[in-house]
């Protein structure tokens, strides 16, 4: 992984075979970003997608294997009990351009991984709403 800051936005590549969540939560954590956005772009060689079912309040998670266009990642750094909290979804496209997306968990950079955060001042906490199931922002 790769960086290089501007302002309060840093550029990022993640080089192939990295883990993207792993390698987002170990660079907020190392350089104590708490509050921010995610965005990125590239392609995974393997990516773990959830869904979430609100009836039962359970996580679906399906394994995307081979070549994979992100077109795009998204997401938001919170922190829960003090510690960075990433919250990712993924939009995923195969070789005839058809789309899957979801929950992120997981997934391997293939080609290259090319991300943007933007750092914010302050912090905004999570908590877990019994009754969705989620851990909800708390604001
Ligand atoms: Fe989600």
């Amino acid at each position: 992984m790769k960086t290089k800051k501007i302002g309060s936005k840093y550029f990022i590549r993640i080089d192939r075979g990295e883990e993207i969540v792993e390698s987002l939560k170990n660079f907020c954590k190392e350089n104590g970003i708490k509050l921010g956005t995610v965005y990125g772009i590239g392609a995974t060689s393997k990516a773990v997608v959830g869904f979430f079912e609100a009836e039962t309040k359970k996580y679906h998670s399906k394994e995307f294997s081979g070549g994979h266009e992100i077109a795009p990642l998204a997401g938001n750094i919170t922190t829960m009990n003090g510690e960075t909290y990433l919250h990712l979804h993924i939009n995923l496209c195969d070789a005839e351009q058809r789309s899957y997306g979801g929950h992120l968990n997981s997934a391997v950079v293939g080609a290259t991984f090319e991300g943007f955060v933007d750092v914010m001042d302050g912090e905004i906490e999570r908590e877990l709403s019994e009754d969705i199931g989620l851990n909800l922002l708390k604001i």
